[in-house]
């Protein structure tokens, strides 16, 4: 970016100062001036070759234009006040001083110079850079001032302590505690939006700490934060499945970058706490944790304005099945559970195996290394059946259609009972799955239902 004779004096502020000082990678590039950052939007971009186009938002007054892949945004400096009831403020035009003042921590606040007297000069007033220095977060003005203004600030500062592994200065942490219940004026989608870069970081962990310890998560997510906790009966206790959903989670994140397997780590154990009963001979139990916390998942993707789709499904069926593989490393397995599981998981079953590895906690690496060899003992069955028999996305080899055509009937339960009697008795290995074996079974089926033939055409 060359600096610019337009008559107002231009800097870049923000991310990108704090992100190329800290040698991250950098996407966008914010610019203040003082004047109009639409005009000067213009005046940059008939200067640049290709001319690029400028989109301008009026109603924001900025204006952005993409030149060479990165997105230039531009805005007048502007100074701003808060109402009790909306983290949207008054906004005035303002100067530099204004701008960097109305910003949310010290090292987002750096302006760096793009005028000619002083270009390249960075114009840090509230120590960014001693901050970056120190990985510390940091308000510019009185924290609770800055949080309650807008309290997406809040999650902004879990956000960046976890990407960045920076710590959170103990006098803005202690004003987010103080502040919590502001973040009730904040919409779900921009608290979804920095849970999801949250859980995009290498170790989530830190920030889901973070917002327990604050008490923002008890408002956002009761059903996570109600993991914490352990409870001792007759000398028997169980683990914090708080702390154990973590390291599951960061565990998982060192193996795979699918958000959507990652929320399964966070919710894999969600309905323990609502499942939890002591029993005097087996001590703490979460009978049907797995098929309750599944039920639970819906519920939690809509408030979180996450997507009802194929991906909650998703989550959805790694929920339900996390215990199963545990089930299949146990002796005498037989070839009928294995070949269940691979029909219940479908395409998803190499991401269970991921989700129920990760799944190991244990402090014992004797124990670790058994549970992992169990493991690639079911991931070795798993291949051989499915080598076998095709379960993976399989579709029974006998549809509704050749039913109800066979028997000449419409959609009714009859269909129902014989095409899960085939698909029960192809999984169970009492057939094989060919299209001749299950044609014949229909036609028993059929028979012990009284039903007639009355259509052959369809026989093989
Ligand atoms: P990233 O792009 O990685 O999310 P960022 O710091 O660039 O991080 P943006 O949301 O792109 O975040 O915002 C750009 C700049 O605008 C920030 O660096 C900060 O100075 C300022 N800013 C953004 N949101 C707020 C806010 N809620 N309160 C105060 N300042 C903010
Ligand atoms: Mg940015």
């Amino acid at each position: 970016m060359e600096a610019e004779r337009l008559g107002f004096p231009a800097y870049v502020v923000g991310g990108y100062v704090r992100d190329k000082l800290l040698g991250r990678a950098t996407k966008d590039v914010d610019i203040v001036c003082i004047g109009s950052g639409i005009k000067l939007a213009n005046a940059v971009a008939n200067q640049l070759l290709p001319i690029p186009k400028v989109a301008v938002y009026r109603r924001f007054g900025t204006a952005m234009f993409k030149h060479r892949g990165v997105e230039f945004e531009f805005v007048g400096a502007r100074k701003e006040s808060y109402r009790f009831d909306s983290r949207k403020p008054i906004v005035e035009n303002g100067t530099l001083e204004d701008d960097q003042n109305r910003r949310d921590f010290t090292i987002n606040a750096l302006a760096v110079s793009l005028n000619e007297d002083n270009f390249g000069e960075i114009i840090d007033p509230f120590n960014g850079i001693l901050h970056l220095e120190n990985k510390v977060l940091k308000t510019p003005l009185e924290p609770g001032k800055t949080f309650s203004d807008d309290p997406l600030r809040m999650m902004r500062a879990i956000r960046f302590a976890t990407q960045l592994n920076f710590d959170i200065d103990p006098r803005t942490l202690k004003a987010i505690a103080t502040f919590k219940e502001r973040i009730k004026i904040v919409s779900w989608e921009r608290i979804t939006i920095e849970l999801d870069k949250i859980l995009k970081c290498r170790k989530p962990s830190i920030g889901f700490k973070l917002l327990f310890n604050t008490g923002l998560l008890k408002i956002i997510f009761p059903e996570m934060a109600a993991l914490q906790g352990v409870e001792v009966r007759k000398g028997k206790a169980h683990k914090d499945n708080f702390y154990h959903t973590l390291e599951v989670l960061d565990n998982l994140c060192r193996k795979s970058k699918n958000i959507w397997l990652r929320w399964s780590a966070v919710l894999h154990d969600i309905a323990k706490p609502p499942t939890k009963r002591f029993d005097k001979k087996q001590g703490w139990t979460f009978h049907g944790h797995d098929a309750v916390g599944a039920a639970m998942v819906p519920k939690i993707f809509a408030r979180f304005r996450l997507p009802m789709d194929h991906k909650m499904k998703y989550v959805q069926k790694m929920v339900r099945l996390h215990l199963r593989p545990i089930s299949l490393t146990k002796e005498n397995i037989t070839d009928s559970a294995i070949r269940r599981l691979l029909f219940d998981a479908g395409e998803d079953i190499d991401d269970l195996m991921q989700l129920c590895e990760a799944d190991i906690t244990s402090k014992n690496p004797r124990k670790v290394a058994r549970y992992l060899e169990n493991y690639e003992i079911v991931r070795q069955k798993l291949k051989e059946v499915e080598e076998r028999d095709h379960l993976r996305n399989w579709e029974p080899p006998i549809s509704g259609d050749i039913i109800m055509q066979t028997f000449g009937i419409e959609p009714s339960r009859a269909v129902g009972i014989i095409k899960k009697a085939i698909r029960e008795a192809i999984l169970e290995g009492d057939i094989h799955n060919d299209y001749n074996e299950a044609y014949a079974f229909m036609l028993k089926k059929g028979e012990e239902l009284s039903l007639e033939v009355k259509d052959n055409s369809l026989k093989k």
